[in-house]
């Protein structure tokens, strides 16, 4: 297996001042960080989790390594509020997702309510538990789910990074599948708009991770955006996955340039103004028809110039 495509957006949302999340989308790593604090201390602490993380990333492999890297954002947010006042009491969720693609699985590791889900065979599981006070409400049998969605304190969470010392991670491994659409989010997406809701929008999107992170921003904040919202969208394909747009299943008739093609367009989000170009004129007919103009073009000048030379 391999990632494929994959996108990260962040919006202020419509009723707060400031963006107090923080994501990384770095292939193989993953992450959403959302601070909390007074001033800019919330921001202070998201920042410092996903610069920790980036830091150490690409050497880490597995579930202990990620805990290993969330352990170490969490003493760097702790030592910097002890030093720096205006941050004392500062925190922040962290949601990591770490492919290791020769393994074929996905390492996750959390703190706090920020929530990684797996869409697979178009149904949507939700593979964090939020460490929240109505999430242990509801284990605990004194909420429903439901009571949970519209209670007051949905967003006090039971845990966090860089408020103590050291920190209880949860981390474990998910083995991936081709096909398989991973996506981490803060609070502001899951208090704002339902799973269902979340998996109809990447639905929609077409296997487009741009799209479908636009998306699922543009929902919460029709719903009203109480928070800062941040989404993370990567997927899992087959390790011999091409990026050519002209790949079509064994079975199938090739048709020239058909729309259904365009969304199985495996490709890195930069890369995707390249791929316009390869669909529209660098296949090998493109690349034929251009090795002629040349050949053309150079016979004219050697015509003209026999021409110039023997008049
Ligand atoms: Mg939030």
């Amino acid at each position: 297996m391999r990632i494929g495509r994959s996108a990260g957006v962040t919006d202020t949302g419509r009723r707060r001042l400031r963006n107090e999340d923080a994501f990384i989308c770095e292939p193989p790593l993953f992450a959403v960080a959302d601070g909390m604090g007074g001033a800019r201390a919330g921001e202070i602490a998201a920042g410092l989790a996903a610069a920790a993380l980036e830091e150490a990333g690409a050497e880490t492999r597995g579930a202990e390594g990620v805990a290993a890297l969330i352990t170490e954002a969490n003493r760097r947010i702790w030592e910097r509020s002890l030093t720096d006042p205006e941050t004392a009491g500062m925190g922040t969720t962290v949601t990591a997702a770490l492919v290791d693609a020769a393994a074929g699985s996905i390492a996750i590791g959390h703190v706090g309510d920020s929530r990684a889900y797996l869409l697979r065979g178009g149904s949507i599981e939700q593979l964090t538990t939020d460490h929240s006070l109505v999430a242990e409400l509801v284990q605990s049998g004194i909420l429903t789910p439901e009571e949970a969605e519209r209670h007051p304190q949905r967003s006090a969470i039971t845990r966090a990074l860089g408020t103590e010392p050291t920190v209880d991670v949860d981390a474990f491994t998910i083995t991936a599948e081709p096909g398989d659409v991973f996506l981490l989010c803060s609070d502001g997406l899951s208090i704002m708009v339902t799973d269902e809701d979340v998996a109809a929008v990447i639905d929609a999107a077409e296997r487009d991770p741009v799209r479908a992170a636009e998306g699922l921003v543009a929902a919460a904040n029709a719903r009203g955006g109480e928070d800062n919202v941040t989404v993370v969208l990567f997927e899992i394909l087959e390790a011999d996955e091409t990026d050519e747009p002209e790949r079509l299943p064994v079975d199938a008739t090739p048709e020239p340039a058909s729309e259904p093609v365009q969304g199985q367009i495996q490709v890195e989000p930069e890369e995707a103004s390249e791929a316009e170009v390869s669909r529209h004129g660098a296949g090998p007919g493109g690349r034929l028809a251009a090795l002629f103009l040349i050949a053309a073009v150079l016979a004219i000048g050697a015509l003209v110039l026999y021409w110039g030379v023997t008049r």
